[in-house]
């Protein structure tokens, strides 16, 4: 195998093997180096599914960036044939102060973009195994819905490896050493060399450049698959969904092929070391935490029989936003942590911006909002 390469990328994961499908595209000699065999479930991005909102309550700022994604997922089902995004819709519920639901409405306003702001009695009427109480209210947005995410990520390998990248799994960088116009970076297997470098290391991204002490802290969550009848709470019958609750934030997908209903909680979690971490559903004695209770109230048909719950691990960031920058002294050096639990869904407009950063100097989109700037 060669050594030198006119790319590395660190973290072949969501954002990573995306990355090296541009690059490669592009012809770039790109090699992908990640610690385990992607898609796998000792990162962030196992689970089957993930969920793409377009009118964002995390901030206007992520509308365009969202919007690119969703038509590159598009693409890339065209590409390589597989099923990636479902059209489920996603059905967004909480109080009409909901901060989150209004920049959601308001920034559907701004981009013109398809969303049905719904009172209880209307949500009850076209969703009858949802239970919300009188003052809820519901923001529907028909065209979002949900991605499989270990399939996007297999449709990106399949790309890649394609066009030419190699990909070097069960590899771990150890260390990399910066130089005036290239890397080397030093693994499990040996060193390798390239003029540009880009990390997507998830959940690892703050133990490579413990020199940066990167505000990024890995944390511990999980997901919950009740049995739910497929009638009722499938897909087709039933949207993607969230709650912006007093205090807190609950999600989940509908029941797929005999599923269950998923079920998840945006805030909770555990500081975590990824490298220490107990992966086992149940190892915590708060692993089903308040979720059982969420289904009681909000979806009183589904069962609280538990038929799968998972370990995965978020990055959070301060401010909840992303990571995507130039090294503060070593500008062919890129860090993008797309994290905070809502980056699976741009990871393919991540993964074109991290190729134009690295080939061209620049992306189409202002990354401003996400530079390291922010944090000094
Ligand atoms: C429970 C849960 C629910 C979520 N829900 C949503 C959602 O509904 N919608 C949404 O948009 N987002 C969601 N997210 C967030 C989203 O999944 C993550 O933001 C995204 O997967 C992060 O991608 P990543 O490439 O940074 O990390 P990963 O996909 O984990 O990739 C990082 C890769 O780097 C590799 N690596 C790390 N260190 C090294 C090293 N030193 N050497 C070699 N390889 C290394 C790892 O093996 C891994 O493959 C959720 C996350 C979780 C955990």
């Amino acid at each position: 195998m060669k050594r030198t390469y006119d790319v590395i990328v660190i973290g072949a994961g969501s954002m990573g093997m995306a990355a090296g499908a541009f690059l490669a595209r592009q012809n770039a000699d790109v090699l992908l180096i990640d610690a385990f065999d992607p898609p796998h479930t000792n990162g962030s991005h196992h689970g089957d599914t993930r969920m793409i909102r377009h009118a964002y309550g995390e901030g206007k700022k992520y509308v365009p960036l969202v919007l690119r994604a969703q038509k590159l997922w598009h693409e890339l089902e065209e590409e390589t044939g597989s099923r990636l995004f479902e059209r489920t819709g996603v059905l967004g519920l909480g109080n009409a102060e909901s901060a989150f639901l209004q920049e959601e409405i308001a920034s559907a306003k701004e981009f013109s973009l398809p969303l049905e702001v719904l009172s209880a009695d209307e949500i009850r009427r076209r969703w009858p195994g949802i239970h919300v109480s009188d003052e809820m209210i519901g923001a529907f947005e028909p065209d979002s819905g949900l991605l499989y995410s270990e399939a996007c990520i297999r449709a990106y390998r399949d790309v890649a490896l394609r066009h030419g990248a190699e990909l070097l799994t069960h590899t771990r960088a150890d260390a990399i050493d910066c130089h005036a116009d290239s890397v080397t970076v030093r693994t499990t297997k040996g060193e390798f060399h390239a003029a540009r470098l880009i990390v997507t290391a998830g959940a690892w991204t703050g133990t490579l450049f413990p020199e940066l002490s990167l505000p990024v802290r890995p944390f511990r969550k999980t997901a919950v698959w009740y049995e739910a009848d497929e009638s009722q709470y499938g897909l087709g019958k039933l949207p993607s969904y969230f709650m912006d609750l007093p205090g807190q934030r609950f999600y989940g997908f509908p029941s797929i092929a005999g599923s269950g209903l998923k079920v998840g909680s945006h805030d909770a979690g555990k500081d975590v070391d990824p490298d220490q971490v107990d992966r086992r559903f149940g190892a915590e004695p708060d692993d089903e935490g308040e979720l059982a209770g969420i289904v009681e109230r909000f979806f009183p048909g589904v069962s609280r029989r538990v038929k799968k719950g998972q370990v995965c691990l978020v990055t959070w960031t301060p401010d909840h936003d992303f990571i995507i920058d130039r090294h503060p002294e070593h500008a062919h050096v890129l860090l993008l942590s797309a994290c905070s639990a809502h980056g699976f869904k741009f990871a393919s407009a991540i993964g074109e911006i991290a190729m134009q950063m690295a080939l061209f100097g620049n992306s189409q989109m202002d990354m401003s909002a996400f530079s390291l700037r922010r944090f000094r």
